[in-house]
């Protein structure tokens, strides 16, 4: 891509109402624009890191036998009439009419939604267990919007649900879905941590929010500091062994980990001194198990295998993509803009032609730029008729993890920069060498 082509809307003034980092940068290096409150539009560079924080969080959950489909984000009153919510929702939910005066909802949550879906053509516990999933705008008119997409009304959740025929079928799906969790979560170059957790309109009696750990975090929570080490299931693991996916759950409910809601005072203090991690979080996954609650009174009821109807054991597991974005940021930035891990950066390469104009240093650029993206890497290139000085910093801005640097001096002996955002180590590499180390 051409920066000069390109639509990257770069703000010089740092906006005053943005009061953390992630929310900052995300303004100035135009990946978001506030259309109105908490409601955000994604700009060409925020929504190419938004598409691929979903590609891996899709890629984990089809891994796992979830099944992905796309459920509307208007929703009928009457659906969440069946489940007793739509009372007791709240004003989180945004209630809209329309032109034949009948009761509609901008989707929070698809709970209900789901159960209808399923009980219109599940009859059978051979067709069980399921796990459909999809990736979705969802609206919840917070009270205070804020922290830009951290926070937002309008926001992006992956949310899946599975139906099994009973509570050990359940648990077997609830422990796939934390397997799946810790991985995308370690291939976003994350920490994230299942801590128990309160359940909140969702219901039910088991839950964990996934938290990774940050200052500017709205959770309040405590773990033991081992979590912090603990080793990732791998790719390999087997999802359909019900013991393996029991190992990962044990393993990683070992040892203490609550948010505040949770949080047991006196079982804390029993940790050694050095163990005990008191901090801020950032709540980026939740998953609930709550059995019957929606199926039972929405009659998603199969026949077992003794011939009985029986109601389906369900659970919901919602990741925050849009809200990932942000903590992304957080968790990985300096003074200059983000850094981005290169699975999701907007642009895994930057290329900068400081002399443009310059017959060599056209050339040499054209050429890279063309090699990279014929191996298929996300390049951005820098063609603009700028000072050098301004070029860097829409680099830095823009994070991509690396940048090559084709000026003058360097090409008169033949040679590129190529310099390593995250610790700013810069090598003098030929044109050829450096197309093979980044392609
Ligand atoms: P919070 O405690 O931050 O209000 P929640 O517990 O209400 O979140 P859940 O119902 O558990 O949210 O939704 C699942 C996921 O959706 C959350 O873990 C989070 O990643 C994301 N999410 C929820 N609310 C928002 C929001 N207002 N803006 C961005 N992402 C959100
Ligand atoms: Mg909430
Ligand atoms: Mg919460
Ligand atoms: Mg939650």
């Amino acid at each position: 891509m051409r920066l000069s082509r390109y639509f990257l809307p770069i703000l010089k003034e740092t906006p005053k109402e943005a009061e953390i980092v992630s929310h900052r940068l995300m303004l100035r290096a135009g990946m978001i624009r506030q259309e109105s409150a908490g409601i955000y539009a994604w700009l060409p560079l925020g929504l190419r890191v938004l598409q691929k924080i979903c590609a891996i969080v899709r890629e984990e959950q089809n891994r796992a036998g979830a099944i992905e489909l796309l459920m509307p984000t208007l929703q009928s009153a009457d659906l969440w009439r069946e489940s007793g919510r739509y009372d007791d929702y709240g004003k989180e939910m945004l209630r809209i009419r329309d032109r034949h005066e009948r009761d509609i909802l901008y989707g929070p949550t698809n709970e209900e939604m789901i159960t209808e879906i399923f009980r219109a053509s599940v009859r059978s516990y051979k067709d069980l267990p399921l796990n459909l999933y999809h990736i979705q705008w969802k609206f919840r008119d917070e009270v205070r919007p804020r922290f830009g997409v951290m926070r937002s009304r309008e926001f992006l959740m992956k949310d899946a649900y599975s139906f099994d025929l009973d509570q050990a079928g359940a648990r077997h799906s609830y422990n796939k879905m934390i397997t799946a969790y810790l991985r995308t979560f370690k291939r976003l170059g994350l920490t994230a941590i299942p801590m128990m957790a309160d359940t909140g309109p969702i219901g039910g009696d088991l839950s964990h929010e996934f938290i990774i750990l940050a200052s500017t975090g709205e959770s309040e929570v405590f773990c033991h500091k081992d979590y912090l080490g603990f080793e990732t299931p791998p790719e390999t693991i087997d999802f359909d062994d019900p013991a393996a996916m029991q190992a990962v759950f044990d393993k990683w409910t070992s040892l203490y980990a609550a948010t505040s809601e949770k949080h047991d005072a006196a079982a804390f203090a029993a940790l050694p001194e050095e163990a005990r991690v008191s901090a801020r979080g950032i709540e980026v996954g939740h998953i609930f198990y709550f059995g019957t609650k929606y199926s039972a009174p929405m009659k998603a009821v199969v026949n077992g295998p003794d011939g009985k109807e029986t109601a389906v054991h369900m659970g919901s597991y919602g990741i925050g993509p849009s809200r990932l974005a942000a903590a992304l940021i957080e968790a990985n930035h300096d003074e200059a803009g983000p850094i981005w891990p290169d699975a999701v950066a907007p642009f895994r390469v930057g290329l900068i032609n400081l002399k443009v104009g310059d017959a060599a240093c056209d050339g040499a650029s054209a050429r890279i730029h063309r090699a990279l993206e014929a191996a298929g890497v996300d390049v951005l290139y820098d063609d603009r008729d700028e000072r050098p000085g301004a070029k860097f910093a829409a680099m830095d801005l823009v994070g991509a993890p690396h940048q090559v640097i084709v000026g003058p001096k360097s090409l008169a002996e033949g040679k590129v920069e190529l310099k390593i955002r995250r610790s700013g180590e810069r090598e003098l590499l030929g044109v050829e060498a450096a197309i093979d180390r980044l392609g």
